[in-house]
């Protein structure tokens, strides 16, 4: 938690800043999508967050090896993306950095991408709302399922534990878009300036009239 209080920023000063940032890192990343409050077409937001696949580490050995936890490209040229726009590391590891400005009280979240398989539900989840993530967790829990480490699994905890064979798990959705955990949940895909706990239920609900043979 902040110090200071976060103080709401229109939309209009706030997207400009995100374009900005965005199409700075853009050409160092994967795949990189603003998400969060922007993405929900909030009037006022209260940080920024965007969401990159970084991409994967090249460097080799004088073998010609790869070497071992070699930084990605993304990590290394992001302190040049930070100069370049103003932005400045308030903390973070290899998956999350904070950043703030010192021109705006805003704060931008930037969610780091390793494996291509996390993207739909790391950008579902950083799409928010933290309510409708809320209800899909719970939702997800109901089915018998759970989220551990980016990922679905579409069975039981075992011991209360978490599934940790990631993407590996046979019974991990394989959810490499967005509208890929939509589908393994059987729901239709909900636009995100819509993703409120009552859209959700509403879905769910259609699920069930639509499709009463399951569950
Ligand atoms: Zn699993």
């Amino acid at each position: 938690m902040s110090d200071s209080p976060i103080l709401p920023t229109p939309i209009e000063q706030a997207l400009p800043l995100a374009q900005e940032f965005a199409a700075a890192l853009r050409p160092h990343a994967v795949r990189l999508a603003i998400a969060g409050s922007i993405r929900r077409q909030r009037t006022v937001v209260k940080d920024i967050e965007i969401v990159a696949q970084v991409q994967p580490a090249t460097a080799t050995d004088m073998f010609g090896q790869p070497i071992p936890d070699a930084p990605s490209p993304t990590l290394l040229a992001l302190p040049a993306v930070l100069a370049q726009t103003g932005w400045t590391l308030v903390k973070g590891g290899d998956r999350y950095k904070q950043l703030s400005h010192p021109d705006h009280p805003l704060k931008l979240d930037l969610f780091l991408v390793h494996d291509p398989a996390h993207w739909g539900l790391v950008y579902l989840l950083r799409t928010g709302s933290a309510e409708f993530n809320l209800a899909l967790v719970n939702h997800i829990n109901q089915l018998g399922w759970h989220l551990a480490d980016n990922t679905l699994h579409q069975h039981r905890k075992q011991n209360d534990q978490p599934c940790t064979r990631g993407s590996q798990c046979s019974m991990a959705a394989v959810t490499p878009e967005e509208a890929d955990v939509f589908a393994a949940l059987s729901l239709p895909w909900i636009p995100p300036a819509s993703r409120n706990p009552e859209s959700l239920r509403k879905a769910i609900r259609a699920r069930f009239l639509t499709n009463p043979a399951r569950n």
